[in-house]
């Protein structure tokens, strides 16, 4: 299983925006993972360690637009803890205030760390034209890929809206690991990646709930995409109905 976890920008104290966090949430959702034991580590890694090692739950963490904050404070934070993950860059962002430049790229790249394309210029994808999602989608992998000299396997969607056609531009121009913004935790190599956030909202005190779902809370979250028939057949009659009770009263 794999819990892919979503983070925006990192902020020193002052929250501008919904998705931001301070450096001391960040901090904690750091020491959050290390307390939990768990693997930590990029997407492609987090995948494929799933199924060879059949590890309980690996956690992913995902930063999504390129914020040079991500440089500044989580770089160093996971290099220090033996840690990886994977950062989704905006590429018409790049060198922008506030926000990563190549080399700033690069460094985290070639210590590890994931580089995964959140297209071009962050466009809602679903009110583009075909030939703009096919440009948003195809020229960002490819200038990221001549950046970097590394395949580029990663894409999430801006605002975590896609439709169909999206998802099949996605798939066409060679993406494997493909995040949306749905929450739950991933089982096998799924088509489309669910991510839980954190956000300005999220807690100290819910982080082990997102960082280490209990069995309960996994299920919760599941709940809405998991028949009946598929419950019982996963849990046995018994605990179904025992489960059934504890979530519905
Ligand atoms: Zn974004």
């Amino acid at each position: 299983m794999v819990n892919v976890v979503t983070l925006h920008r990192i902020v020193d104290t002052k929250i501008e925006m919904f998705s931001d966090i301070t450096r001391d949430l960040m901090a904690g959702i750091v020491e959050s993972v290390e307390s939990v034991g768990c693997e930590a580590t990029t997407l492609g890694e987090s995948f494929d360690h799933s199924i060879i090692a059949k590890a309980p739950l690996v956690i992913s963490l995902t930063f999504d637009d390129g914020w040079d904050s991500h440089y500044q404070y989580v770089f160093p934070l996971l290099v220090r803890l033996g840690m990886k993950a994977t950062f989704f860059i905006t590429v018409n962002w790049v060198g922008k205030k506030n926000y990563l430049n190549w080399g700033q790229i690069r460094e985290m790249s070639v210590a590890g760390m994931e580089i995964g394309s959140h297209t071009m210029n962050h466009p809602m994808v679903t009110d583009l034209k075909k030939e703009e999602i096919i440009e948003e989608v195809g020229t960002s992998k490819s200038i990221l890929e001549d950046k970097l000299g590394r395949e580029i396997k990663g894409f999430s969607f801006p605002g975590g809206f896609y439709n169909r056609e999206a998802i099949k531009i996605v798939r066409d121009s060679g993406y494997s690991l493909i995040c949306t913004s749905r929450p739950g935790i991933n089982r096998g190599r799924p088509g489309l990646i669910r991510r839980n956030s954190i956000n300005s909202l999220t807690d100290l005190r819910d982080l082990t709930k997102i960082i280490m779902p209990g069995r309960l809370d996994l299920l919760g979250k599941e709940m809405l995409h998991i028949t009946k028939g598929a419950m019982i057949g996963v849990l046995g009659e018994r605990n179904y109905v025992l489960l059934r009770n504890k979530l519905f009263r």
